[in-house]
């Protein structure tokens, strides 16, 4: 591709993430990839720096190295270039195909739309994946958070989020209003007076594709299970279209013995339906049920997919589960391509005091690992930060919901992570 860069270099000890089939998800990646990394605002200044440490080690404790390409965007973007999301950045990103953010603040003020969103947009990430499992050691307020391990894929790019909405008082707005109760035939269905109006787009294109990649996510990881979680009783022509389409994905692109579509699973048992023994079986749900089932049948849910809103709403409900932000790592996924982001923001009150938890932006480094093949080193971050929580080593948020934890420092947990990563090689 061989993008200009005008602020930043590309390493020249690195070589390049190349494309060996896009649709497929195939990468080649060589021993010292470059990979670009935004170290992010606010917390991010403390998170950043502290991941990077350990996703080295587990790097070279494998026999790897990572060439990193600093790349800038919200106050740093603007510091660098006086700009919130530099060219250099979105290409940085874009070239080497794998990254890794912090949190950015959206600054306040008209006329700014979310960084993240812009990001993910630009770049087509269109599933944003969120693993939930459970840390030995982790203060959580369930009675067996250790029975949480599931995968939520929550499409990115449609849905309410669209941004197609128009607001009260606007001529738009009553435009839209009279189209729907005039030419629609909605004439009752409005309450008179001001009002707002969204629309929720939901397409073929955007949930088989969506649906795709949790279906493959779930046979490469070895699940059992991906679950269509949607309000399809109520919202018929969006989630349940969801629903229906993939369902669709599920019976024709993959051979019954390798994922079966389970028949009218929102209503019916599965007791008496014949699966194929090894399939990963694919069953409908609704979301209002699930945020239930996942507190009560905990263990019953692997891999999940999801429109846009429900994926919001589900994945911070998992994650509160087994522990809350300073642990829940992310990342959005687009074809052969990757930025992996903790879930949490910016933290501005704890910014600066090498007090923030950097775990979430270190398991974020983890599934960016994962998803380019490192599994060694993947795993030897799990098992790294695993025994230091559980060691009773930990960052503030947790120390005060643990008496025999000591407190350290964003730094200093890191090191410990290290420390501990290096005795597991
Ligand atoms: P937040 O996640 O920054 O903070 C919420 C709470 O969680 C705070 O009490 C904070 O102290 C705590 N917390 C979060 N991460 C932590 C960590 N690593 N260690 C210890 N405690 C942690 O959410 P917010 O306050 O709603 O948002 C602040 C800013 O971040 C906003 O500008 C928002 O737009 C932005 N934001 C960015 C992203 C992103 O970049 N992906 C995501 C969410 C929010």
């Amino acid at each position: 591709m061989g993008y200009e860069y005008d602020r930043v270099e590309v390493p020249d000890d690195g070589a390049r993430i190349e494309v060996v089939d896009e649709e497929a998800d195939e990468l080649s990646v060589p021993e010292n990839p470059i990979i670009p990394i935004i170290h992010g605002d606010g917390i991010g200044t403390d998170v950043g720096p502290a991941a990077q440490k350990v996703l080295n080690a587990a790097a070279e404790a494998t026999g790897r190295e990572i060439a990193w390409m600093r790349v800038y965007a919200g106050e740093s973007g603007r510091e660098k270039y006086d700009e919130h999301l530099p060219d250099d950045t979105v290409n940085a990103i874009d070239e080497h195909r794998v990254g890794i953010k912090g949190p950015l603040t959206t600054p306040v003020g008209a006329g700014f739309r979310s960084l993240n969103v812009a990001l993910r947009q630009t770049l087509d990430f269109y599933a944003n994946v969120r693993p939930t499992y459970y840390l030995d050691g982790v203060p959580s307020p369930m009675k067996a958070p250790e029975e949480m391990d599931m995968v939520t894929f929550r499409e990115n790019t449609e849905d309410v989020y669209a941004g197609i909405e128009w607001e009260e008082g606007t001529d738009e707005v009553e435009q839209v209003r009279e189209f729907v109760e005039e030419e629609m035939g909605f004439d009752d269905t409005m309450h008179d007076g001001p009002i707002g109006i969204g629309i929720k787009p939901i397409t073929e294109f955007g949930t088989k594709r969506l649906v795709r990649k949790a279906i493959d996510y779930a046979i490469e990881h070895d699940r059992d299970t991906v679950t269509l979680v949607t309000k399809g009783n109520i919202m018929k022509f969006t989630e349940g279209q969801f629903s229906e389409w993939g369902m669709e994905v599920a019976e024709e692109e993959y051979p019954d013995e390798e994922v079966f579509a389970v028949p009218d699973s929102l209503w019916e048992t599965t007791d008496d339906i014949d699966i194929p023994e090894d399939a990963v079986t694919v069953e409908e749900r609704l979301a209002d049920a699930m945020l239930q089932w996942m507190q009560l049948r905990t263990d019953e849910f692997e891999v999940m997919a999801m429109p846009n809103l429900n994926g919001d709403y589900l994945s911070d409900a998992a994650g509160a589960q087994i522990g809350g932000l300073g642990i829940a790592p992310g990342a959005n996924f687009g074809d052969a391509r990757v930025l992996a982001e903790p879930v949490h923001g910016s933290a501005p009150k704890r910014a600066g005091q090498d007090m923030a938890n950097p775990t979430a932006m270190i398991l974020s480094g983890r599934l960016m690992f994962d998803y380019i093949g490192w599994k060694d080193a993947a795993d030897l971050i799990r098992d790294a930060v695993e025994t230091t929580i559980s060691g009773g080593e930990v960052t503030y948020d947790l120390a005060r919901q643990r008496e025999d934890a000591e407190k350290l420092g964003t730094t200093a947990y890191a090191e410990a992570i290290v420390d501990n990563l290096e005795d597991l090689a």
